[in-house]
């Protein structure tokens, strides 16, 4: 098979192999997906988006969700669908299915990871991590992961700042960026802190919304039974996520631009129950269809989205 890399701005969904995922082909990945909704069922949500991502090989999986005051973490060894245990309800939900780089097949090392009041999801490897896991020497760490490495030095950090806000965290995970060496999609919640944030260089990240929530996936078939308005996340963007709005504090001015997809019902059916097949002739047609604008949301500084005229 032609190894061929798709375009993955603007919802170009081109060039396509067969049988493949339409973001990177043929790679073992992890899964991420995360929700911030103004209903209380994601944790459901997530497991189900979790379940769209097989395709991508896993060898674990979790989910992370806030009750009340606190953020709960529920892992588990093996499939999402052998799973009988019922979740409370809850309003954001991280969820991450695990394709071990780091450390073996455990409940300890799967995802997410909580360190103080982060609990964190990551996909990709953190190449540099020993030399930052040695200079905590009085940490005892859980897991063997690279990632919660990741999570313990936002956790470092964010125990240095008293009155926490959008702008401190997000200069806590710029400096946290800059410090780590590979590729990697990082997705985060902070205890009694809403919303959840994210951060990718090199592993894909596309992000969505409709009315009532917003959305992290590692690739659109997580989310596309509930919107098909998405976005792609640039290398080291940041975004934090409520249930109405999505930062983005890389783009201009705190905004963020969707194209809408026009994908027909039918095919958003089809793609949706069968996720790892996209055939040349769907793919086509969806790539064909007419791309229109329909909606741009400018965010302002108090994170209200407001139209946007132009484009750039
Ligand atoms: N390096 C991390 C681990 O081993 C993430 C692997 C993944 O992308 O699933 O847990």
């Amino acid at each position: 098979m032609t190894k061929l890399q798709p375009e993955i701005r603007c919802g170009k969904l081109t060039k396509l192999p067969l049988l493949q995922s339409p973001v990177f082909p043929g790679k073992k990945m992890c899964g991420i997906f995360a929700i911030s909704s103004n209903n209380t069922t994601t944790n459901q949500s997530t497991i189900d988006g979790l379940k769209k991502l097989e395709y991508r090989g896993y060898d674990s999986w979790g989910i992370a969700f806030r009750e009340n005051e606190k953020v709960i973490t529920q892992k588990f060894v093996g499939k999402i669908s052998d799973n009988k245990k019922e979740f409370s309800a809850s309003s954001e939900t991280i969820g991450h299915s695990r394709w071990a780089t780091h450390g073996s097949v455990t409940k300890e090392n799967s995802h997410p990871h909580s360190v103080g009041k982060i609990t964190l999801v990551h996909n990709g490897i953190f190449e540099n991590f020993q030399d930052h896991k040695n200079s905590f020497k009085n940490y005892k760490f859980i897991s063997e992961t690279d990632s919660e490495v990741i999570a313990l030095m936002l956790d470092e950090e964010f125990k240095k700042i008293n009155n926490l806000d959008h702008e401190n965290i997000i200069q806590i995970i710029k400096n946290i960026c800059q410090q780590i060496t590979g590729r990697f999609a990082i997705v985060f919640m902070v205890e009694n802190f809403p919303g959840i944030f994210a951060v990718r260089r090199g592993s894909p990240l596309i992000i969505g919304k409709n009315e009532n929530e917003t959305y992290i996936a590692s690739d659109i078939p997580a989310f596309l039974a509930k919107t098909n308005i998405v976005n792609y996340l640039d290398d080291n963007e940041i975004v934090s996520n409520s249930p109405k709005y999505i930062k983005s504090v890389f783009q201009k001015n705190f905004y963020k631009y969707f194209e809408e997809k026009r994908i027909l019902n039918n095919e958003s059916d089809r793609i949706g129950k069968q996720p790892n097949i996209y055939s040349v002739g769907e793919i086509n047609r969806i790539s064909r269809a007419p791309l229109r604008l329909t909606t741009q949301f400018h965010i302002d500084q108090d994170g209200r989205p407001v139209e946007r005229k132009d484009f750039d």
